[in-house]
């Protein structure tokens, strides 16, 4: 009878934990990995074709940073954050594919968000043409490239190791910075009484928190072009900034930056490292109110689906307007980029009459949903997916590969820079043919309708 009875206590003491680990086991699990990223030699900086030498030294270091999740199921994903302008097809698909072995995880659930700051390095086949780079420079850019896709894959195996049981809560703020660069003038900006949009002021939140309350990770986006800085120092500008604040609020933690539908917003004004600054605290200033609010549960499940299709362009110029655009040009990126498709019709090649690939998928966290789509996607979108789905959806641009602008059927008919001149810069030979909005939102329908 004792005997019967300690063993009642010694299984009903140990009953209470075991329930826990089944629950633990039941619920999510996150790991964690980071790695500098800075370029360890002078190296040319993204984003402007301005710029007419290599950069100097950092203002603060930039960037990667790596989470791995993993559902009740033990379904895993994989979501890279980088300070880096953008990558491109090739540099994705090779470091998506080491990653989905060493890290046993489907292609369709590893996403590769660039911050798109303008302070970061060059990488190959992205905006390329528009840098007055030589063959040293080019050299550079080059070996940096291999350098990074293998600590990407790193930290991917890192992340992996890291993995613990957590709970993950999701929820939207706001924030105010972003300004649409095409409906208001930056020269005007200092006496515009009102501000135009479209906008979208989310500020979507991913909390990442172990079971003993420890505040691991922080996932937040932000729609809006990281260009406040345009000089010669590595920095993540205003989304760098917001990372660095974050983690002096919550020290332990890693914060995450992920670009939004940011293609036709622009920090204004800007220019300064203080406006980088203020622009990083307010944007922090944002997450943290999220995070000290109560937010929305999360339960252990994952679902994706993802497409690759292909998006057309419009009949190319002719060899005789290339010719013309090259003489008017000059010099400079319509030069280089009018000379390129020359050659191609010297030696007989026919221009893209589509881009193959594009990249769309559609994340679901517990019912959280997560719309990642490749290319500066303009706002649009955003606005026009929260229309359809609902303002709790997170929408995340700029991933996976970075090929050009994706304007909505709106911007491409206005043109500009982002609805017609901004192909040129990424190497493109025409303007995105009419219907490319269309054929996006009705494949994240496809996609959304496949995973309810
Ligand atoms: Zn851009």
């Amino acid at each position: 009878m004792r005997t019967i009875l300690i063993s009642l206590m010694i299984l009903s003491t140990f009953l209470p934990l075991a329930n826990a680990q089944v629950a633990d086991l039941k619920g999510w699990k996150v790991g964690l990995a980071t790695a500098d990223i800075t370029p360890q030699k002078p190296m040319w900086l993204a984003g402007y074709a301005s710029r007419t030498k290599p950069s100097e030294g950092a203002m603060h270091p930039l960037w990667a940073k790596c989470l791995v999740f993993e559902d009740a199921q033990a379904n895993r994903s994989v979501l890279l954050t980088l300070d880096i302008v953008g990558i491109g097809a090739d540099f994705s698909q090779k470091v998506r594919t080491a990653i989905s072995k060493k890290a046993a995880v489907p292609m369709a659930n590893i996403l590769i968000n660039c911050s798109h700051t303008h302070s970061g390095p060059v990488l190959d086949h992205v905006l390329t043409s528009i840098y007055p780079l030589d063959k040293d420079n080019k050299a550079v850019i080059a070996s940096y490239g291999t350098w990074l896709a293998d600590q990407l894959i790193q930290l991917s195996v890192r992340a992996v190791k890291d993995m613990e049981p957590v709970q993950l809560f999701a929820k939207n703020g706001v924030s105010r910075v972003q300004v649409n660069r095409r409906a208001n003038q930056e020269k005007d900006i200092d006496k515009l009484k009102e501000l135009k949009g479209p906008n979208d002021f989310a500020v979507p939140v991913f909390k990442v928190q172990t079971l003993s309350g420890k505040l691991k990770a922080i996932v937040f986006g932000y729609a809006c072009h990281p260009t406040v800085l345009s000089g010669y120092q590595w920095s993540g500008d205003y989304a760098g900034f917001a990372q660095i604040e974050l983690e002096k609020l919550y020290p332990g933690t890693k914060a995450l930056f992920f670009q939004g539908a940011g293609g036709d917003q622009n920090p204004l004004p800007r220019r300064t490292v203080q406006l980088a600054k203020q622009y990083g605290k307010s944007l922090a200033a944002s997450v943290e109110r999220v995070i000290e609010e109560e937010m929305k549960p999360l339960p252990a499940s994952f679902k994706s689906a993802a497409a690759g299709i292909t998006l057309p362009l419009t009949t190319p110029p002719t060899l005789a307007e290339l010719q013309k655009i090259k003489q008017d040009a000059g010099s400079g990126y319509i030069y280089e980029w009018s000379s390129n498709l020359i050659d191609q019709y010297k030696q007989g090649k026919p221009l893209l009459s589509n881009y193959p690939n594009y990249p769309i998928h559609v994340w679901d966290f517990g019912g959280q949903k997560l719309i990642s789509l490749g290319g500066e996607i303009t706002i649009g979108y955003a606005v026009k997916l929260k229309e359809q789905y609902g303002e709790d959806i997170f929408v995340m641009g700029y991933t996976n590969d970075v090929m050009g602008y994706i304007p909505t059927e709106l911007v491409l008919e206005e043109g500009g820079y982002e609805g017609d001149t901004s192909q040129r810069a990424y190497g493109l030979p025409s303007k995105w043919a009419a219907g490319i909005e269309n054929q996006i939102l009705s494949t994240i329908n496809d996609l959304i309708n496949k995973i309810q």
